[in-house]
């Protein structure tokens, strides 16, 4: 019998994910970064590579998404901002899909 069979993992929300995401989608849009390569390689990459740099944050929502944007504009926030703006700068100079 398997965990992920007995139980419903949708509860369990990689709040990390949610953010570094979001914030790439910011940090794509900005003037500087409209040089950095869009392509799937790059793109997961970038997120691979923010979400190694930022202390897990996972939490279990019992009562859907109450508190799911708890985590916005606090430190941690800053944390993955400065982390995937890491992440944009190596991808951009050094893209994945052209390795
Ligand atoms: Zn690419």
């Amino acid at each position: 019998m398997g965990l992920r069979e007995e139980y419903n993992f949708e509860y369990l929300v990689n709040e990390s994910e949610r953010l570094v995401v979001e914030s790439l989608e910011k940090q794509l849009a900005q003037e500087e970064n409209q040089n950095v390569c869009r392509c799937q390689d790059c793109i997961l990459d970038m997120i691979a590579l923010a979400l190694n740099k930022v202390k897990p944050h996972y939490r279990v929502s019992l009562i859907g998404t109450l508190y799911a944007h708890a985590l916005d504009h606090t430190k941690y926030a800053d944390e993955v901002d400065k982390a995937v703006q890491g992440a944009l700068e190596k991808i951009g100079e050094n893209p994945s899909c052209s390795g």
